[in-house]
């Protein structure tokens, strides 16, 4: 099966500056992007967040960038107010600051390309009617801060909007990449758990539902159970455990598979190189994957 990844979410810092490996290390917080990549590949996690080699967001990743700091403006108006030309006035307003990101500058693009990204961040920002009514959301809050001790676990990330349904706190989560099939649901839902476990700790009020809106596409949710939160927590745990432990003895092993094609570190993982090899000699890697530009690269 051919495979593409998502864009990737926004990137919430480690803040571990100057990260050293060694006995005396531990980081210092986990975020759900974070633990997501080290999940992935524990190498992978390596290079961006101890190495801290380049991995410059592409344009999917900016356009969802763009969209979610439009929206997260337009749910802060009052109920009433959140109309589509409000949606555009915002847009209109905040251009400058993404004209001036240097991710932004360094995609390069000419006039024509730059309309097309301003075109596709506002399908993605329109893609929020599809899913609701914004005028009609109760927002508790947006761009919700967490930094709190999950089950032994420095816990630190940013939650979109925390809406209020029924009296109940709902984490909500925007999504501009393209929605999973079902039966792959429960990874990308995990990460609202994890928030809905932060709310909690923080808060003493557990929400009663976790969605994750996944604009102009459809909204996957989930109610919030004592189980999948313990199963959700359990995990980060074991994630936690097991990233501490390879910093400290700077052990991190490689986990190969489809992804490998898209991994801006292939050039440094021989094993991600042979995986690629392998699989485009199967036929099983897209012609499109930056990682076949790599390997030709190389080996010419
Ligand atoms: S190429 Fe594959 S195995 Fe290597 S770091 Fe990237 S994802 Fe991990």
């Amino acid at each position: 099966m051919e495979f593409a990844p998502e864009p990737p979410v926004r990137d919430l810092t480690v803040a571990d500056e100057h990260l050293r490996l060694g006995s005396d290390y531990k980081p210092r917080h986990l975020s759900p992007s974070s633990a997501n990549l080290y999940q992935q590949c524990p190498r992978k996690w390596r290079h961006r967040y101890v190495d801290r080699l380049p991995d410059p967001p592409g344009e999917p990743a900016l356009v969802g960038t763009f969209a979610h700091l439009v929206l997260e403006h337009l749910l802060q108006l009052p109920e009433g107010q959140r109309s589509q030309d409000a949606a555009k006035k915002l847009a209109r307003d905040y251009w400058h600051e993404m004209e001036q990101e240097k991710d932004y500058q360094a995609l390069g693009l000419t006039d024509e390309q730059s309309k097309s990204f301003r075109w596709k961040a506002w399908e993605a920002i329109a893609g929020l009617w599809v899913l609701e009514n914004p005028d009609e959301t109760q927002v508790h809050s947006t761009e919700h801060e967490v930094e709190v001790d999950i089950s032994g676990v420095p816990f630190r990330g940013i939650i979109d909007r925390v809406d209020v349904v029924d009296d109940a706190l709902v984490i909500t989560d925007y999504k501009s990449g393209k929605a999973p099939l079902d039966r792959y649901r429960n990874r990308p839902l995990k990460q609202v758990l994890l928030y809905a476990a932060a709310v909690e700790a923080s808060f003493g009020q557990r929400p009663s539902g976790a969605r994750l809106h996944y604009l102009g596409q459809r909204t996957l949710g989930v109610r919030v159970t004592p189980s999948n939160l313990g199963a959700a927590v359990q995990e980060l745990s074991a994630t936690w455990s097991s990233l501490t432990s390879a910093c400290e003895t700077n052990q991190f092993a490689t986990s190969t598979g489809p992804l490998c094609a898209w991994c801006p570190f292939l050039s440094e993982c021989p094993d991600g190189q042979k995986e690629v090899i392998a699989r485009n000699e199967a036929g099983s890697v897209r012609a499109d994957a930056p990682g076949l530009a790599v390997i030709y690269a190389e080996a010419g």
